[in-house]
């Protein structure tokens, strides 16, 4: 399945909470879940009791449109993180945070995971001073990230006058200058993403 390419505002609604998928919108009084916070499409208002499965699925898609992935890249890293030790559902998270387009977001390196990605593909960035444009190359401890210098001032230009929320502690920032460092693997409760694992996990078990 290729990747959606919609409004993404309607993914946040169709979750039922803000996903932070477009930037500076997100916190603005612009935000659809600011104005209609009820599911898209005619029967958005209804109230309908959800399946077992619904349930299911709708945690597994708030995961995947929250990191930008396509099914297939989802469920390859479900599969990863089911082959690691340990909880499935923690490595899985572990595993989604470490992809480098949201390691440049968390970083406060871009507005969205979306724009990271395609910052990353373009090859504005790179990793222990190698261009790296895999947007789902997995980031370890002790891993440096840096803009290009050819892009540093496309990416500050960018970033001009925008506030980012501080960086999770298993990262050390500076971007004014653009550089930032792997610290540790990250925890669960560094992942601020809204979902459930477990829930996940009993998605692709059934
Ligand atoms: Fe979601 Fe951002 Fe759109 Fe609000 S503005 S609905 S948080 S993508």
């Amino acid at each position: 399945m290729s990747r959606y390419t919609g409004p993404r505002c309607k993914l946040c609604r169709a979750a039922g909470l803000k996903l932070y998928l477009k930037g500076t919108r997100c916190t603005s009084p612009k935000c659809a879940i600011e104005r209609r916070n009820y599911r898209p499409g005619q029967a958005g208002q209804n109230r309908i009791k959800p399946s077992e499965y619904a349930i299911r699925l709708k945690e597994k898609q708030k995961a995947r449109w929250s990191y930008g992935m396509t099914e297939k890249q989802f469920r390859r890293t479900f599969a990863d993180a089911g082959r690691a030790q340990g909880n499935t559902g923690a490595t899985f998270m572990q595993l989604l945070e470490r992809r480098l387009d949201n390691v440049v977001y968390r970083l406060g390196f871009a507005l969205s995971r979306q724009q990271a990605r395609q910052w990353v593909s373009h090859g504005h960035f790179a990793v222990n001073g190698q261009r790296v444009t895999i947007p789902s190359y997995r980031v370890k401890p002790g891993d440096a990230m840096t803009a290009m210098p050819s892009s540093r001032k496309f990416v500050l230009d960018n970033l001009e006058g925008i506030t980012n929320p501080p960086s999770p502690k298993w990262l050390l920032s500076d971007r004014a200058n653009l550089q930032g460092t792997v610290v540790s693997l990250p925890e669960r409760e560094d992942v601020d993403t809204p979902v459930q694992e477990l829930l996940i996990v009993e998605f692709y078990s059934r």
